[in-house]
C-alpha cells in the first residue's frame, strides 16, 4: 500500500513556528500510516514543477498548511487575517485532488486539504472566522482547541469513527462557505461551522480538524486511517 502524502509546510512564506508545528503534525500522520502498514511518499507541494501522478499510488493524503489563495474562489484577497498563502502549492494540490478523483484514487484531506478539496470542486471559503472563534489559530504554535462535532449518521465519517458526536482537535481560522459540487457536509461544530465533507461518488473525505494532533482523542487517527486504507485497498 503506497500513499502519496502532499505537504506544503516548507512554503517560503511560513514563519519558523508555523513550519515547526506543521512538521510535528506531519510526523504524527506519517507515524499513523507506518503503524497501519502503509508506505508513504511525501511531496513538498510548495516546490513542485509539474503535476504528480496519483494513479501511481493507492491513495492520497493531504495535510494542513497555510491559507488557500482567495483569488482561487473569488474571495477577499485583502482579508488582513490571511496567512501563509502560497499559490504554487495551491495549484499543485488542487490539480492533485482533481486527478485523484478522475483516477478513482481515494483522498483523505486534513484541514487545508479539506479547504483545497472544496475549492477544487468549485466551492468557496470563509476567509476568517474571527478572533473570538473557538476554532482558533490566530497565534502561531498555540496548542489546538478541543471542541465537539456532530457527525451525520450513515456517513463514511460516522462509520469510520463509530460515533455521531466526538471531540476533535481544532486549529483553523477558515472554513467552508459555499460547498463544492458533488460534496456533502458530514460534520458540523456547534456554531454551524462545517467540520467534514465527503464526495457523493468518489472516495474523498475531508476533515477540518486534526486527528494527527496530540490533542486528538486516542484512536481517532487510527480509525480514520483504517477506513481510508480500506478504501485504498478496495479501489
Ligand atoms: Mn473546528
Amino acid at each position: 500500500m503506497r500513499i502519496l502524502v502532499s505537504d506544503s509546510r516548507a512554503a517560503p512564506c511560513h514563519t519558523p513556528a508555523f513550519e515547526a508545528e506543521l512538521r510535528e503534525l506531519a510526523a504524527g500522520a506519517l507515524r499513523g500510516l507506518a503503524d497501519a502498514g502503509a508506505e508513504s511518499e511525501v511531496l513538498d507541494a510548495s516546490a513542485q514543477t509539474g503535476p504528480a501522478d496519483p494513479a501511481a499510488f493507492d491513495g492520497v493524503l493531504l495535510l494542513g498548511g497555510g491559507d488557500v489563495d482567495p483569488a482561487l474562489y473569488a474571495g477577499d484577497t485583502d482579508e488582513p487575517a490571511l496567512d501563509g498563502v502560497h499559490r504554487p502549492a495551491d495549484e499543485f494540490e488542487i490539480r492533485l485532488i482533481e486527478d485523484a478523483a478522475a483516477a478513482g484514487t481515494p483522498v483523505l484531506a486534513i484541514c487545508r486539504g479539506l479547504q483545497l478539496a472544496n475549492v477544487a470542486f468549485g466551492g468557496s471559503l470563509i476567509e476568517d472566522l474571527g478572533k473570538d472563534s473557538f476554532h482558533r489559530i490566530h497565534v502561531d504554535a498555540a496548542p489546538m482547541a478541543v471542541h465537539d462535532v456532530d457527525i451525520v449518521p450513515g456517513s463514511r465519517l460516522a462509520a469510520a469513527l463509530g460515533a455521531t458526536r466526538v471531540p476533535v482537535a481544532s486549529g483553523h481560522h477558515q472554513a467552508v462557505r459555499r460547498l463544492g459540487r458533488g460534496l456533502r457536509v458530514v460534520a458540523t461544530a456547534d456554531d454551524g461551522v462545517i467540520e467534514a465533507v465527503e464526495h457523493e461518488t468518489a472516495w474523498l473525505l475531508g476533515v477540518q480538524f486534526h486527528p494527527e494532533d496530540v490533542a486528538a482523542p486516542p484512536g481517532q487517527l487510527q480509525a480514520l486511517l483504517a477506513a481510508f486504507l480500506r478504501a485504498c485497498r478496495d479501489s
